[in-house]
């Protein structure tokens, strides 16, 4: 056991290195992909030796929870649990006014306009959305979108797109200069750097697409089973469940008509201090001018909200400090780039 922890502990301050390092390492993501691959065959490996243990899982995201994640509890005698993740991830979703404040834009309804227009490609991943008369939008728009100066790169392009693109840039040079060779004095070296670098691409394309390696969800961290690649916006991805809990966040109106309650009902009861309980995690928090509530809030306050009341053992989900650490990676990076 502790050659493993070496082992991955070696491995992480490698990627503390690459991450601090990334602006200057070239093909960075692709750095850090790999050894965050690395990372997650050791943790399995480690998994199957250690499997006694037994943990409460987020009845949202079903990542563990562990003593030192401090997790809110609703629902039947506290059973629904809520991690911190999932929290951060709800709390990140804002509506146009708020973020445009945030970020500093001058011309009020600018991100509105933009949602049907370039941040279309992030409506089918949930993180825009529109909640009856209100577009919902996800923080990381800001970092994916505006603070790049409103460039659409991000939202066409995913890292991977671009080593390919980088590697189809190379072999038509390559290809150019065997064709005009009697013309180029130093055509021998020029060629064999190109032949080297394509060949370092391609054989890092075919180790991401051998569809082998684990993608991690920027949000919460998670490696991502699901079959095919996800979709990345830059280096950012998100999980089939973080989608869920992110459209699950909806304004007041959204809510009361998908739970058949009087319009108002809430308001109503927000007035009589009735939900400050859920304030105080931002399940239920003004945004702007609007209230946006978390599905999760109208369960426990006027249905039934219900979590699993025995532990769920053995997942072979990663620990959720390294969930936590990998949720944050994409957060560095951002300051990182923006600093
Ligand atoms: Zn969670
Ligand atoms: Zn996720």
């Amino acid at each position: 056991m502790d050659d493993y922890n070496n082992r991955l502990n070696k491995l992480h301050s490698t990627l503390d290195i690459l991450l601090k390092e990334y602006d200057r390492l070239p093909d960075a993501a692709y750095q850090v992909f790999s050894i965050e691959a690395e990372i997650r065959s050791f943790e399995l490996r480690k998994d199957r030796l250690n499997l006694t243990f037994s943990h409460l899982n987020c009845s949202l995201c079903k990542q563990q929870i562990t003593e030192e994640d401090e997790a809110v509890r609703l629902g039947l005698r506290g059973t629904f649990l809520i991690c911190p993740r999932c929290i951060r991830t709800i709390n990140q979703v804002k509506g146009t006014s708020e973020l445009e404040e945030q970020i500093g834009l001058k011309s009020p309804g600018t991100i509105k306009q933009d949602c049907e227009g370039p941040l279309k490609p992030l409506q089918a991943e949930c993180l825009v959305r529109k909640s009856e008369k209100c577009w919902l939008v996800h923080d990381v728009v800001s970092d994916l979108f505006y603070r790049v100066g409103r460039r659409r790169h991000n939202l066409l392009h995913s890292w991977i797109d671009e080593l390919s693109e980088r590697l189809n840039m190379l072999q038509d040079q390559k290809q150019l200069l065997e064709e005009i060779r009697s013309f180029i004095p130093d055509y021998h070296t020029q060629i064999y750097s190109l032949q080297y670098q394509i060949q370092d691409l391609q054989s890092k394309l075919d180790r991401i697409k051998g569809g082998k390696l684990p993608y991690r969800c920027s949000q919460c961290g998670v490696w991502i089973k699901e079959g095919g690649n996800p979709t990345f916006f830059g280096t950012y991805t998100i999980c089939s469940n973080c989608k869920e809990v992110v459209s699950n966040v909806m304004t007041t109106s959204e809510a009361e008509k998908k739970h058949g309650l009087t319009a108002g009902t809430i308001r109503r009861d927000n007035s009589r201090g009735l939900l400050d309980k859920y304030k105080k995690h931002g399940l239920f928090r003004l945004s702007g001018k609007i209230w946006l509530v978390h599905d999760v809030v109208i369960l426990d306050k006027y249905k039934e909200l219900k979590g699993e009341e025995v532990p769920v053992t053995k997942r072979s989900e990663i620990p959720s400090d390294l969930a936590q650490r990998s949720a944050s990676i994409f957060n560095r990076i951002m300051e990182g780039k923006r600093g």
